[in-house]
Formats: C-alpha cells, structure tokens, sequence
C-alpha cells in the first residue's frame, strides 16, 4: 500500500510513501504522518490519496509513524480543504497546515496534575506513623483533615519533599494518589454568562421560523439577514442554534473580531453552558488543543470564534453564521491560503448542506448584489428591537467650523462638545470613533513641507506621546522624534492631526472631571483587556470610550446616546475601490451604537467634505440609495461583484528586480483570452512595506462572460500549476491573492 503525501510548503506536488504492515489498519486520508523528507528525517505531512501501485521507479521510502490515530478532518473537511488549495491556488499541504496547526493531535493528553487523598488506616498504623515518621504524618492528618482528593501541589509548603513523602504513604496504602487533567481556566477568555429576559418581537418571530424551515433538511441553503443596528440579531442567532441542537445539530457563528467574543459568547452561554466552545487565536495552546480535542470528542454544540473557527472539526454541521459579513478582517491577508471566511463559509455550508447566514446591517457589496440576483435569500429586520428609536444624525462641516470659530486646529465641534455635555449632565454616555491610533499620525516641517517617513516602508511615523516616540504603524519600528527636519535642519516641526490619543487627551482638557478610556490595539495589547475595559466602560465607570474601528460594530450599551465621528474622512480618498464602501459602513456602524437602549440617541458626524456622496449617505443612514449608487459605479469600471479580481504581488529588497520580475509574469500572460482585462505591472499605491518594493499585476474577468470565474481560475491554474510562472527568484516573492480584499 502506498500513500500520497503533502507537505505544507509552497509546491503543489505530493510524494508517494510506503505503508508499513502495522500502519495499515490505520491509515487513512487526512491523517497526519511523520516521514523523512528530504535531508530532515522526520517532517510532518498529511495522506492525500491511498493506492496500491505506483509507477514511480525509484526509490520509495516509508512512512515513519502516525500523528492521529483517526483523520483529523472528516470526509467534508477534506473536500472543504480541497476546495481552499484549488479556489485560492495554495498547495494543499498549505492549506491543511491553516486548518490544523501541526501542534494539534487528536491523541492530544492534557497535563495532569497528581492528587492525593487519605484512606482510612489503623490506630496502630497511625501511632507508628507518629512515632516514626515525623513528616509523613504531618501530611496524612493535613490530608485527612481536608477529607478531600486535593491536589499535592497545594501541600507543597507543608513538608521539604512532597514527592519524597507521597510514596510510602501510597506504598503503605495509606493514601491514594489520582492523575487529573488539568482543564486550562476558561475564565480569563472573559466569557461570563449574560442573561437576559427573552421575548422575540413580531419581525424577530417572523425570520426565526422562516429561516428554522431551513434546518435539518440536509440541503443547502444560504441567506443574507439583514438587520439593521439593535435589531437584535444575536437572539436570532440564538433561537436558531438552539433548534439546531434540538434536532441534533451543531452550529459554527463566526465573529469578525475577538473583541466580540465576550458579548455574543456571554449569551450564549447564558443558554447553551459549556456546550460553546469558542475559538480565536489569542487563546493559548493548551486551551486551543483542549478545546480542538473535545470538538473531536462531539462535547460541543457550538463553536464561537474568528475566522480559524470555519475549519474546526465540528461533526453534522446544521448551521453557519458569519456574523458582520462585510468585515475585511474575514479575510486573511497572509500567509497563503488568501482564504475568505465567508466564501469557505458558503461552501461548507454547501458540503455539509447546511444553512448558512450572513448577516450584518451593512452588507458587503457583494453580498448585497448577491441577494439582488437571487444568489442568497434574503430576509430582514427593519426595526430596532424593543421599539428603540433610530438616532438623530448631525453633520458637522468642518471648514466652515474653522472659519466661524477662526480656530485652525479644531478637534470638537461646537455642537459636538455642547452635545457631550448636555449627555453627561443626563448621566448618560458617550462614544467617539476616530480611527487613527496614535497621538499625532503627522509630523512634519513647516519650512519645507517635508513629512516624516518609516524608512522600511511608504507610510508617515505617527506620534505616540506615551512613549515620546515615532512608530510606523506598518512594520511597528519606532524612531526617536528628530529634533529638527531631516530635510532642511528647521526646527520648525509640528505634530499634525489627531489620532485616539489626542482625542482622548484633548478631551479631558476641553472638559474637566470627564472620564475617559480608550479603545485601540495601543490600549489592549495585553489579554483579557479587552473585556476589562468594556465592562467597565458597561458599568458606568467611564463617560466616553473613545476608539478606532474596534468599537464602532457589534457592541451593545444601552446607556450610550450620543456617538462622535471625529472625522469622518479618514479612509475616504485611499486608493481603493473599496474606499468608499468600508467608509460607509464604518460610519453607520458606528451610528448604530447611539440610542439602543430606552432613551433616544444622537450622532455627529465631522467631515470636511460634506458634500461627497459616502458621507450624505451614511449621514441620512441611507443604506440602499448608497449600495446602488456604489453598485452602479462598480459596473462602470467593471470592479466586483461584477468581475472577478486576482492579483499578484510581488515584492523585494531591491526595486529593479521586483520590477523585472513582475515584467516577466507579464510575458508569460502574454496569451491571455481577450475578455480578461490585465492592469499592470504598477507599483502598489503602498510602494515600499518593511523594506519590500512592492508591485503588482491585476487580472480581471468580467462576470456576465464568466459567471462562476471558472474561465479565469482554469487559465490562472495552467499558467500557476503547470507553467509555474512565479517561481520564487533573486530575491523576489510573489504572491497570488484570489478576490483580494484591497488594492493597496
Ligand atoms: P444587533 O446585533 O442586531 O445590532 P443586538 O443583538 O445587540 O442587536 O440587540 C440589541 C438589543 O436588544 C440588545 O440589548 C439585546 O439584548 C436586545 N434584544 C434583542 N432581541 C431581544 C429579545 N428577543 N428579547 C430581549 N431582548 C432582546
Ligand atoms: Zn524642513
Ligand atoms: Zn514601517
């Protein structure tokens, strides 16, 4: 018997092996195996294909041993994994690596920690032991007193040598020790149950049965659910994995940010217990291996998690949910597989036939057409729940702002700050999103014009006043502050704009006693900070939370009614056709956390282009005219989802070699079919990142003559796989990102 093995490296071929005797039994696609590649003599792999022939003449060498001794991935997980190495041309291996990091086994053991207990022993026994052995006894009556299996750790004060005491009394009889796994504390994932009263609303009643009829009938279905802000759309989430677990279902919810995680977890937990696992990768490994082991086991119900959670191993898949469907962190940017978690999402909800939801107030464009043409059903929630009010919009133009109050350096409104106050003498609470962390995202000379750059890459240092340093918030190096321009020697330098902490900063000078905390990766690198800081900007402890794009989805406060957008246009202009788009959806995400709860809400917006089309829209909170503005300028360039995109990017140390690599992929399209459309080789509008050059060459094939893509992907496929037209060379990368999530 021979196998096919893949290994995770950037190759598309397999190597054949031999099954030992013993192995036999054993073997199985999709289990890992140990076997000699190369030089190395013991390199992880996983079965693609079982035969009994091969044609290959020389030397063929044996499989060492198993990793698991059952597939990690059922047969539906296999294909899934296929799909991903075929969609997004990554080698298999690859892919599978992704899905399953090599640390996992499912013959994982957890560590376990020795507890001993006391048995009942003679009066004699128990004079002896007195008499005789002074610590031994220490230890029996402690143990017996505490008439409890405890663990020996805990008594590790009690005497010098645990371990050396321990064992006659266990050889004696006089105790029993006990090895118990030792379960990872699940606590510090900030979990913590949330109940609430349920009680579903008319429209809420109306989609849960119709979407329930879609459950167990072992047929795919796929629904986009649009809710709007505070429609309640967790409880939707709810309802429906609960029926799914009644007629023995599971369910995978996919979340685009762990900062999420807590809110949606709490309730479900509330219902379903510890029969939801949740899954990102802030946890640790043990309470990843643990976590995987019992998703193998069949202990869970529901898997909660980021984008990795797609490829768990979650048995009878009844439901999927991608909730925030839009959210670009659903893509994985690097390394290969480029994978998009909501299209994997489809297609396993389509090899497991299963129901698969996406669901957002703001769709993604894509999604959005998909409903249109009748790709996704659709279904909606126009209402807020429990009669909550939509919130009043504001919009602030800035430069008229500047002039009337002849201050050129305005951060807040007039109405803003007058809108803040009259909020904190209700007691009520505040939101302000502006997203660019740091202090100032500027620093630059006033004499010369000259702005400081990361020196690794295109992007301007920004201030961050904690540290007095400059960082590139691209490669994370900092630089200390010049005092004088590099440029011209003046020491004419200013800061200029405002990232979160000069928002925050300048809050508390323009209002006194004003409690403020912050939200950005700055503020919670550490774990578990998180869920500190938003519990106790829940508990009232604070009057704003002020933050970048991690806070304007999902969060739920009732007490906040008043939402800021300090500038509205950050992102607006970047050179990407999905700019205007993640601009909207940015602010009328942000929009939708004002006024959820009783008391009405309220938003401003501060813009200094008030009349550009994303921000009249998103300030009317005007979704559809937006979409079909959007989609209509789309269709004129020929953008997704009317075309398909793949890009390659190519990237280096040294610039004419990136440039001539690129030239030469061109020559080797040089037979592309003519409906395809080729733009490049171009430097990125991001040239240069960590040192790299950076360049790329964009394929596009229009929809209405290549419906599915099959006609791109096949051609790409030949000129990848067989012509292997971007082999690595001179120091030159190049990647192929499929349906790639931005063009910077
Ligand atoms: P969305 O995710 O659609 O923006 P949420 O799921 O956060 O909205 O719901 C908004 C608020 O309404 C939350 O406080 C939630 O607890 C409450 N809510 C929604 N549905 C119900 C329900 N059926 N019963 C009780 N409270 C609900
Ligand atoms: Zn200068
Ligand atoms: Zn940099």
């Amino acid at each position: 018997m021979f196998a096919d093995v893949s290994f995770p490296i950037s190759s598309y071929q397999s190597f054949t092996y031999s099954v030992p005797e013993p192995l036999k039994k054993s073997v199985n696609v999709g289990v890992r195996v140990r076997v000699p590649f190369g030089s190395k003599k013991s390199v992880q792999g996983v079965i693609t294909q079982l035969k009994n022939k091969v044609d290959y003449k020389g030397k063929i060498l044996s499989i060492t041993s198993l990793v698991d001794d059952t597939p990690v991935f059922d047969e539906v997980l296999w294909k899934l994994l296929g799909w991903v190495s075929n969609y997004y041309f990554t080698p298999l291996g690859q892919v599978a690596k992704t899905a399953l990091p090599s640390s996992f086994s499912s013959n994982y053991t957890p560590p376990v920690s020795l507890y001993a207990k006391a048995e009942k022993i003679t009066e004699n026994d128990f004079k002896q032991l007195r008499e005789r052995a002074g610590q031994q006894f220490l230890f029996y009556t402690t143990l017996q007193k505490l008439g409890k299996s405890v663990p020996v750790s805990s008594l590790n004060n009690l005497v010098k040598n645990s371990y050396g005491v321990i064992k006659p009394l266990e050889k004696k009889g006089f105790i029993t020790l006990s090895k118990v796994p030792i379960k990872p504390d699940f606590k510090n994932l900030g979990i913590k149950s949330s109940k609430i009263i349920v009680k579903f609303s008319k429209e809420q009643k109306g989609v849960i049965a119709k979407l329930k009829l879609n459950l167990g009938k072992n047929k795919f279905s796929s629904y986009l659910l649009r809710g709007v802000t505070g429609s309640g759309k967790t409880e939707i989430y709810i309802a429906l994995a609960k029926h799914a677990e009644e007629m023995g279902l599971t369910s995978i919810i996919l979340l685009p940010e762990i900062s999420l995680t807590p809110q949606i977890g709490g309730r479900f937990r509330s219902v379903f217990g510890e029969r939801v696992a949740i899954w990102h990768s802030r946890m640790t490994t043990t309470e990843r291996q643990m976590t995987w082991q019992k998703i193998c086991l069949k202990e869970y119900s529901i898997v909660i998690g980021a984008r990795s959670a797609i490829f768990t191993p979650l048995k009878n898949v009844g439901l999927i949910i991608v909730d925030e469907e839009q959210e670009s962190s659903f893509k994985q940017d690097s390394p290969a597989p480029r994978y998009h978690t909501r299209d994997v999402a489809l297609m396993r909800g389509k090899l497991n036939k299963s129901l698969t939801i996406l669901s957002s107030a703001t769709p993604s464009m894509e999604s959005y057409y998909n409903q249109a043409i009748k790709k996704l059903d659709f279904v909606e929630l126009k209402k807020r729940y429990g009669g909550a009010k939509y919130p009043k919009v504001h919009l602030v133009d800035m430069n008229l702002e500047r002039a009337e109050t002849e201050n050129y350096k305005i951060l807040f409104s007039r109405l803003l700050l007058e809108k803040i106050e009259d909020c904190l003498e209700r007691n009520e609470q505040i939101i302000l999103l502006q997203n660019r962390r740091g202090f100032s995202p500027y620093i630059n000379c006033r004499d010369c014009g000259n702005v400081e750059y990361c020196k690794q890459c295109q992007i301007s240092l920004t201030f961050h006043k904690t540290e007095n340093k400059l960082k590139c918030h691209y490669c994370n190096s900092d630089y200390p502050v010049p005092p004088v321009c590099q440029e011209c020697g003046s020491n004419q330098i200013v800061l200029s704009g405002a990232g979160t902490q000069k928002i925050e900063d300048e809050l508390r000078e323009a209002i006194s006693k004003i409690k403020v905390t912050r939200m950005d990766i700055d503020s919670v690198r550490q774990r578990g900070e998180t869920v500190k800081k938003l519990a106790s900007f829940k508990n009232g402890e604070y009057d704003v939370l002020v933050g970048t794009q991690m806070i304007a989805k999902g969060l739920d406060f009732p007490n906040v009614t008043l939402v800021g957008v300090i500038n509205a246009d950050l992102g607006l202009f970047l050179p990407d056709f999905r700019a205007g788009e993640r601009t909207f959806q940015l602010i009328y995400q942000v929009a939708g956390r004002s006024g959820r709860g009783k008391k009405p809400g309220e938003v401003i917006i501060q813009t200094n282009n008030p009349d550009d089309t994303v921000i009249i829209r998103a300030s009317k909170l005007d979704m559809q005219k937006y979409y079909n503005i959007c989609l209509s300028e789309r269709k004129e360039l020929m953008y997704p989802p009317f075309s398909w995109i793949v890009k390659f990017n190519f990237s280096g140390k040294d610039k004419k070699q990136v440039e001539k690599s690129a030239h030469n992929v061109l020559k080797k399209l040089n037979n592309i079919p003519k409906q395809f459309r080729l733009f490049g080789p171009a430097p990125c509008p991001i040239e240069k990142l960590r040192g790299q050059f950076r360049y790329h060459i964009i394929v596009s094939s229009p929809k209405n003559k290549d419906k599915n893509g099959e006609k791109l992907h096949t051609f790409l496929r030949n000129k990848l796989i067989k012509e292997k037209i971007l082999t690595k060379r001179k120091g030159v990368s190049a990647v192929v990102d499929v349906d790639p999530a931005s063009l910077l």
